[in-house]
């Protein structure tokens, strides 16, 4: 079986680099770097960076510039986060970003409620081109502490579905999660059911 090649660059736009920031400092980048180019996982960012595209073009038609605040989390950096980290965070899968929707050089709250509107609509003609309403993504979810706001986006990856499959029993659907997490923590949050809880955002 031929294996593809890991590479730094992602997709179009998107490079290792941009998925393995991290404030912890340089060791861990560098631990995050080897992950990232790690096969699976590399083809994983892959799939998700492909997907990234979409919305950073629907962002751009806004006005807005999609910035990725965190992508992978490698084993060190999420026991290095304990107990603020989840054990099954699909950063550690390599599946999931953070992003901030930036205008004038600043992270712009409308400007991510407006992208999520775009991604929760039922209505094809609000939607952002190429995204499916539930089967795209596994998860989005606007997470916020007490400084910054910003949007976490994930696509399905097999841990993901096998933990959902305990948690749900086997009537699961693969569908995706939107959710609002007021205090960063991407599990166990309110699902975000009705789009005009956004105002209270
Ligand atoms: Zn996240």
């Amino acid at each position: 079986m031929e294996v593809e090649e890991a590479s730094e660059q992602l997709s179009e736009h998107f490079w290792v680099k941009d998925m393995i920031q991290t404030s912890y400092g340089q060791m861990y980048i560098d631990l995050n770097k080897k992950f990232a180019m790690q096969p699976e996982n590399n083809k994983q960012l892959k799939k998700l960076c492909t997907e990234l595209e979409k919305i950073r073009q629907f962002a751009l038609n806004n006005g807005y510039m999609l910035q990725i605040t965190s992508g992978v989390r490698c084993p060190e950096l999420n026991k290095k986060l304990e107990p603020n980290s989840s054990k099954t965070s699909q950063h550690l899968n390599a599946s999931a970003a953070d992003m901030i929707f930036v205008k004038n050089g600043i992270s712009s709250k409308e400007g991510l409620k407006l992208i999520y509107k775009a991604l929760y609509s039922n209505n094809p003609a609000e939607r952002i081109q190429g995204i499916g309403r539930d089967k795209t993504f596994s998860q989005v979810i606007i997470e916020r502490n007490k400084n910054s706001i910003w949007l976490h986006c994930a696509i399905f990856d097999d841990k993901y579905i096998a933990n959902r499959r305990v948690k749900y029993g086997n009537h699961w659907a693969e569908k995706t999660e939107y959710r609002y997490s007021p205090n960063g923590q991407a599990n166990n949050c309110p699902f975000l059911n009705d789009i005009s809880d956004l105002d209270k955002i």
